[in-house]
């Protein structure tokens, strides 16, 4: 065994949304690999043993060959430029310091920048958009919450720690006893693994989230509900009054609720009934809602995209301004309908689960990728970035998802440049090559936001 061992205390690991930062890890520095990771539920420490750094792996390739970083940087450029709609998507994976450089880039060269959102919380991005949410921290709700609901959902599985540092076991302020001072309620269409952790279980029928979440408005404002009430959701009426009463008198309830929600029969219109619910219930006690966010900075994609656009997903700059039309300038949609005629993917590998026809267009535009790992994406790219890998090789910020920002700490250095590095250089070349393509008084549009979101 190496004697070039260090510890990095405080670390964070970035696999899933709760971005826990409380990780200690121990780093081999002489093989370059993390030995252990003390604190990290079975997802992080297969995160963390799983990293290795490939050294073989040329920085930048352009059809495969190898060419330098300044080449690719051009290529990159000249590809997005000369694009009549080039579009950017992923940014989920990866800082929000990154974010920033790519949502300047779709600003200078009129495009589109769409996140990973657009396929998981979408539906709940257009829903804030409509309804506003009551929120909170995840301290609030490990201090404070005595009824916490799971809607749609399985933490157990997709957000393991969520349960032991923040709204189940752990003891707060004003809980203790930690499970033994709370109600926990899993809502979901069949049984998971996250059923044998809560106390009340509900078996909705599939696609009938929306009826349930509309009979539970009405109960708790002492409305009456349809007779056959049962018959439509699966769920009895004497357990939507007992859940409804529950509701109504907790001193703090939680609802995080998942993409069995947002992703099924009613989609932006299950989000909003929940945050609607949530409002009303604020009448009665404390209550907030929360959606449990997959990826380690999908949190920080919505902020950063929101903060200097004002849409969280989905923007398209063709005319100088922000415009947001989910189905329109979401990446599925710009693909599967033929108007993407460049892409860059940022961190994620669209081609290895999108649609048939989108992956079809990826094939027939060039496609840039920057990503740590060779991808089914990057194997088709055009100009292919290999990047460091944040929170393990890379500092920067990234959003819980509770749109707290933390810090990371790089557990020791990698040999290739971080995607903010390679973004901000295509930026600066963009800025560059655009008077040439709109003239100087659509640049002058161009920089209105741009100057927000530069670093
Ligand atoms: S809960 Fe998520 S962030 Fe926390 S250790 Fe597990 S995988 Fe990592």
């Amino acid at each position: 065994m190496s004697e070039n061992i260090k510890t990095v205390k405080n670390a964070t690991c970035t696999f899933c949304g709760c971005v826990c930062d409380d990780m200690e890890l121990t780093v081999d520095m002489d093989k370059h690999i993390i030995t252990k990771a003390k604190k990290a539920c079975i997802l992080g420490r297969a995160w963390f043993a799983e990293h290795t750094i490939d050294e073989t792996r040329p920085v930048a390739m352009i059809d495969g060959k190898e060419v330098s970083v300044e080449a690719a940087i051009e290529e990159a450029a000249q590809v997005l430029t000369k694009a009549k709609f080039p579009i950017i998507y992923g940014l989920s994976d990866t800082t929000s310091e990154a974010q920033q450089q790519a949502v300047a880039i779709a600003d200078y060269m009129h495009g589109t920048v769409d996140t990973t959102t657009s396929v998981c919380h979408g539906p709940t991005g257009m829903a804030f958009q409509n309804v506003g949410d009551s929120t909170m921290t995840l301290g609030e709700v490990k201090n404070r919450a005595d009824l916490v609901i799971f809607w749609g959902g399985n933490p157990a599985e997709a957000h393991p720690r969520l349960f032991t540092r923040y709204a189940v076991t752990t003891k707060g302020m004003f809980i203790p006893k930690g499970k033994k001072d709370r109600t926990v309620v899993l809502v979901d269409v069949r049984k998971t693994a996250s059923s044998p952790v809560s106390n009340i279980n509900i078996q909705v029928k599939p696609g009938k989230d929306f009826e349930m979440i509309w009979a539970l408005r009405a109960l708790i404002k002492d409305k009456p509900v349809r007779s056959d009430i049962e018959d439509i959701t699966g769920v009895s009426i004497e357990a939507l009054h007992d859940l409804a009463e529950r509701m109504k008198n907790c001193r703090y309830g939680v609802i995080f609720f998942g993409m069995g929600l947002t992703m099924t029969r009613g989609r932006h219109f299950n989000s909003g009934a929940l945050l609607s619910l949530v409002t009303d219930l604020n009448e009665f006690t404390h209550f907030v809602v929360k959606p449990a966010r997959g990826h380690g900075n999908v949190t920080g994609a919505d902020n950063v995209v929101s903060w200097t656009t004002g849409y969280p997903f989905g923007v398209n700059f063709n005319l100088g301004y922000p415009r947001f039309n989910p189905g329109e300038f979401t990446t599925v949609d710009t693909l599967s309908n033929g108007d993407a005629d460049a892409a860059m993917f940022i961190a994620s590998d669209p081609a290895s689960n999108f649609p048939k026809a989108a992956i079809e267009q990826m094939k027939r535009i060039p496609v840039i990728t920057l990503d740590p790992k060779q991808t089914v994406t990057s194997s088709l790219a055009h100009v292919a970035f290999t990047t460091s890998t944040y929170g393990i090789n890379t500092t920067g910020t990234v959003y819980r998802m509770d749109d707290v920002p933390i810090t990371l700490r790089k557990a020791y250095d990698s040999p290739f440049p971080s995607d903010e590095e390679i973004l901000k250089a295509i930026k600066e070349r963009v800025q560059e090559l655009i008077p040439t393509k709109y003239g100087t008084n659509n640049l002058n549009n161009a920089t209105t936001l741009t100057s927000q979101t530069s670093l």
